[in-house]
C-alpha cells in the first residue's frame, strides 16, 4: 500500500475520513447484480401484492371473501407478532400490528362500515394517513429489539394513536374530517383519487421515501415495507368494502412476515460490511462447482498497516471499496469475503486463461482505483505543537495480491483448489505484493 509509510502509527492520532470516487464503467455482469436486487426488491412482497390485488377480483372468492376476510389478517397478524418476538424483530411486531390495528379501529370506531357515518370518517381518513406513515416510520427507524425500553415505546406511541385521535377528533369530528379531506392537491386528477386527497400524499411520499431507503440500502426490510404500504394503501382505496379493506390489510401484515425469510437469508449468507456473500456461501458454492473453475484468494497487502495508520473506519471504507472493485470482476466471476481482509473469487465453468485476465484486469483495477484520505492530523509526539490541527488530504493506492488455482494435479477438490490458491497468494506476497500468482 504505498502512501501509508509517509506517516507512521506512532507518529500521529489521526481521525480520517475518506473519499471514493466510485467508478462508473459497467462491466459484464453488472446485469446479474442489478437482477438479483430487482429479484430482491419484488419477491416475495411483489407478488404477494399483487396476488391480493388480483384474489378479491376472483369470481371464486366471491362466496368466501367475507369467510376468509375474517381469518386471514387474524391470522397474518398472530404469526407476524409471533415470529417478531421469537426472532427479538419490533419492526416485524409492530409492522404486523399496524394493519391489524388499522382494521380494528375502522370496525370499532364505525359500528358500521358507512362513509355517511361520522365516526367511521373519523377512523378512516386517520387510518389511510397513519398506516402507511407508521409503516414509513418503522423501517426508517433502527431494529432496536422488541422487549427493549425502545421497543416498548415504539409500541406504547402505536396503541396511544387511536386514543390520541380519538382525543382530537371526539370534541368536532365533522371539522377534524373536513381538515384531512380537504384538496391539497392541485391538479384536476386529484378529484378522482380513491382516498382522501391528504392521504393519497402521504401515502406517496412514504411509498418514495421507503422506495429511496430500499435504493439506498438495497435490503428486503426496505422491499417488505414497500408492499406492506402499498397493500395498506390499497385496503385503504377500497373504502368502505369491508371485505376487500380486511384482505388486504392481511396480505400487508403477511408480506412482512414473509420478508422475513429475505432478510434471515441475507443475515446468514451475506456480509454486511461489504454486501457480499459471506463464508457460508461460499461453502454452499463450492459444492456447486462442475469440472470446470477457477479459484482465487484475494488479500489486501498491508492492511494492517493502513489500520494502524488511519484507523479502523478508514480501514472498512478501503475493505467497501475493494469489495465493490471486487463484485465488478469480469469473466462471470463471483467475489466473497472469505474472513477479515480476505476473499475468494469464484470463476465457474471458466478456464484458467480466461480467469486469469480477468484477475490482471482486476489487480489493476484496485491499483488505479483513486482512494483520498481527508486527515485531520494532530501530532501527539510534539508538546510545542500540542493542539494544533493541519487537515490534509492524501491520495493512498491501495493494492491487493491475488492467488489463482484450478482442478488438476494433487488439487481436485474444491478446497484442495482453494488451499492451492491460499499458497499461490502466499507466493505472490513473497515475491513483492500487488501482484496474480497461480
Ligand atoms: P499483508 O500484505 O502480508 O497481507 O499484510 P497485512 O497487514 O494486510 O496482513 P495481516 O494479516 O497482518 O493484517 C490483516 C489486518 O486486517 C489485521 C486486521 O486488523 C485487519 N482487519 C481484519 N478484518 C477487518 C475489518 O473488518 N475491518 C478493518 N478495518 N480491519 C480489519
Ligand atoms: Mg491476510
Ligand atoms: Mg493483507
Amino acid at each position: 500500500m504505498k502512501g501509508v509509510s509517509r506517516s507512521g502509527p506512532l507518529k500521529f492520532a489521526t481521525c480520517a475520513t475518506v473519499t471514493m470516487h466510485v467508478g462508473h464503467q459497467r462491466r459484464p455482469g453488472a446485469w446479474v447484480r442489478d437482477m438479483r436486487k430487482v429479484m430482491t426488491f419484488l419477491v416475495p412482497g411483489g407478488v404477494l401484492a399483487l396476488a391480493s390485488l388480483l384474489l378479491v377480483r376472483l369470481d371464486a372468492m366471491e362466496g368466501c371473501l367475507d369467510e376468509v376476510s375474517r381469518l386471514y389478517p387474524v391470522l397474518a397478524t398472530a404469526l407476524g407478532v409471533a415470529y417478531g418476538l421469537r426472532f427479538d424483530r419490533s419492526s416485524l411486531v409492530l409492522g404486523a400490528l399496524c394493519p391489524a390495528m388499522a382494521l380494528w379501529s375502522l370496525s370499532f370506531f364505525g359500528s358500521i362500515h358507512d362513509p355517511t357515518d361520522m365516526h367511521w370518517r373519523v377512523a378512516y381518513v386517520s387510518c389511510s394517513v397513519l398506516l402507511p406513515v407508521n409503516l414509513c416510520v418503522l423501517c426508517l427507524l433502527k431494529e432496536r429489539g422488541t422487549l427493549t425500553a425502545r421497543g416498548i415505546a415504539r409500541l406504547l406511541a402505536i396503541l396511544a394513536q387511536p386514543l390520541v385521535v380519538g382525543a382530537v377528533a371526539g370534541r368536532d369530528p365533522s371539522r377534524f374530517v373536513n381538515v384531512l379531506e380537504r384538496g391539497v392537491i392541485p391538479w384536476g386528477f386529484a378529484e378522482a383519487l380513491p382516498l382522501p386527497q391528504v392521504s393519497a400524499l402521504a401515502g406517496a411520499v412514504c411509498l418514495i421515501l421507503t422506495a429511496v431507503l430500499f435504493v439506498v440500502r438495497g435490503g428486503a426490510r426496505e422491499a417488505g415495507f414497500f408492499w406492506a404500504q402499498l397493500a395498506s394503501i390499497a385496503a385503504l382505496a377500497s373504502g368502505p368494502d369491508r371485505e376487500v379493506a380486511a384482505f388486504h390489510l392481511g396480505s400487508a401484515s403477511l408480506i412482512l412476515l414473509v420478508s422475513m425469510v429475505e432478510i434471515s437469508h441475507a443475515m446468514a449468507f451475506k456480509d454486511e460490511l461489504t454486501g457480499l456473500p459471506g463464508r457460508r456461501a461460499l461453502k454452499e458454492e463450492l459444492l456447486k462447482l462442475g469440472s470446470e473453475y477457477c479459484l482465487a484468494m484475494v488479500d489486501i497487502d498491508h492492511f494492517k498497516k493502513f489500520n494502524d495508520t488511519y484507523g479502523h473506519d478508514a480501514g472498512d471504507q478501503v475493505l467497501k471499496m475493494v469489495a465493490s472493485r471486487l463484485g465488478h470482476v469480469g469473466g462471470g466471476g463471483r467475489a466473497f469475503r472469505y474472513g477479515g481482509e480476505e476473499f475468494t473469487i469464484v470463476f465457474s465453468g471458466r478456464n484458467a486463461q480466461d480467469a486469469l485476465e480477468h484477475l490482471e484486469e482486476l489487480r489493476k483495477d484496485v491499483a488505479s482505483f483513486p482512494f483520498v484520505i481527508r486527515s485531520a492530523l494532530r501530532p501527539i509526539r510534539s508538546p510545542d505543537r500540542r493542539g494544533v490541527r493541519s487537515h490534509g488530504r492524501k491520495n493512498v493506492t491501495i493494492t491487493i495480491s491475488v492467488g489463482a488455482a484450478w482442478p488438476g494435479g494433487s488439487a481436485s477438490k474444491p478446497e484442495e483448489v482453494l488451499e492451492a490458491a491460499d499458497k499461490a497468494l502466499y507466493r505472490a506476497k513473497k515475491r513483492g505484493r500487488n501482484r496474480v500468482e497461480s
